[in-house]
């Protein structure tokens, strides 16, 4: 039997954890995960791009345990009353290839997406910092203001976005949890004193919704929104400002702001900071730019903390997915004992 998580139980699960105790936990399983780095198995992910959007696969495995989402990106969704992403996901145990784990990633995406901002703003971002600019307020932004407090403390946030009912939306649920929050006139107004500013648009174009001249000395650039090739968000002279920090450098180059650079533009991958090889931030004037493209690893990680949160819960359920013969050739006579040919 195969343990399913479908999108009733997703939101019942986050009800009774709530969404910062699991972006939480959701960071220090990422972390872990980021210190094996090297024994995953990585490739860009596979994508078929049409007019309309992208329908991706992003495998990976730590030599125990397959993982593989299902992902769309269709900027002009939201327009046609469909979301953005949408998303799916499995763990399958490498030794006899059974899935073993399957569940929604809609919602585990903006949980994996904003813990992983948070892991990286954590290590990255000043450790004053205090206000976070959001460019964009759509189905990403409340968990990257929360995940983002939680890791950081910041608690002023500064937000604008071209569609006033996104941002409407964005105070009315950020508002009665604390937050200070700053309705900005401009992209250039909500960057204005910004400690950290996270990009999260979408809009299949290279746009610039960060200008090089907003940027100042000791920002953190959370740049999220970039992630498909000609579907970038920042001034590519922001990348000359600051060390830029990426996933899994293959697909960076391929989806990441860094696609508007030349091919051999000097990036340091995350997991080398964590695990002491690289340098994180060395001093309070540097600007540090996270180039999120989001990579296999961090879906394979949510998927894990998932499942070792609900395994045995009323969070899930068990599913028949895998035909089960008990002679493992005779799938025939499996299929005949419930429909004899005639
Ligand atoms: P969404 O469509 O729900 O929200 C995007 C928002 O951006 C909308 O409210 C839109 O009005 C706004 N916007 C578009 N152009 C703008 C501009 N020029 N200035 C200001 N606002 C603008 O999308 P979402 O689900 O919140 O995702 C946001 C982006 O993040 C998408 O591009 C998505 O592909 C990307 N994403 C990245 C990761 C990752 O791991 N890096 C994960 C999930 C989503």
């Amino acid at each position: 039997m195969t343990t399913f998580v479908d999108v009733h139980n997703m939101v019942r699960w986050i009800g009774h954890h709530g969404p910062v105790a699991i972006m939480s936990g959701m960071v220090d399983y990422l972390e872990s995960d980021f210190k094996r780095w090297p024994i995953f198995e990585k490739s860009p992910r596979v994508a078929s791009h049409t007019p309309f959007g992208v329908i991706e696969l992003m495998p990976t495995s730590d030599t125990e345990t397959f993982s593989f989402k299902y992902v769309n990106g269709h900027p002009s969704n939201p327009a046609r009353g469909f979301q953005t992403v949408t998303a799916f996901g499995v763990l399958a145990d490498v030794q006899n290839g059974y899935p073993v784990f399957l569940a929604e990633m809609t919602v585990l995406t903006a949980l994996r997406t904003a813990a992983t901002s948070a892991m990286v703003a954590k290590t990255l971002a000043r450790p004053d910092s205090q206000t976070m600019a959001l460019i964009g307020a759509g189905s990403q932004a409340e968990f990257q203001s929360l995940a983002i407090r939680s890791a950081t403390g910041v608690n002023k946030l500064r937000v604008w976005d071209t569609d006033p009912n996104a941002v409407a939306k964005f105070v009315r649920n950020l508002s009665p949890l604390g937050f200070e929050i700053h309705v900005a006139t401009s992209g250039e107004d909500a960057v204005g004193g910004a400690d950290i500013v996270t990009t999260c648009t979408a809009d299949k174009t290279n746009a610039t919704v960060l200008l090089n001249e907003w940027v100042k000395p000791g920002m953190h650039i959370n740049a999220i929104g970039g992630d498909c090739p000609g579907k970038t968000e920042l001034d590519p002279d922001i990348l000359d400002r600051g060390r830029v920090f990426v996933e899994f450098t293959p697909q960076t180059r391929i989806e990441g702001e860094i696609q508007n650079k030349a091919p051999d533009f000097p990036v340091t991958e995350f997991w080398q900071v964590l695990t002491g090889a690289s340098l994180g931030r060395q001093s309070a004037e540097e600007v540090t730019i996270f180039d999120s493209v989001g990579f296999a690893i961090e879906d394979f990680t949510g998927l894990r903390y998932l499942r070792d949160s609900v395994e045995g819960s009323e969070f899930c359920e068990q599913i028949d997915l895998v035909a089960n013969p008990d002679d493992p050739k005779d799938l025939f006579g499996f299929v005949g004992a419930f429909s004899p040919v005639g």
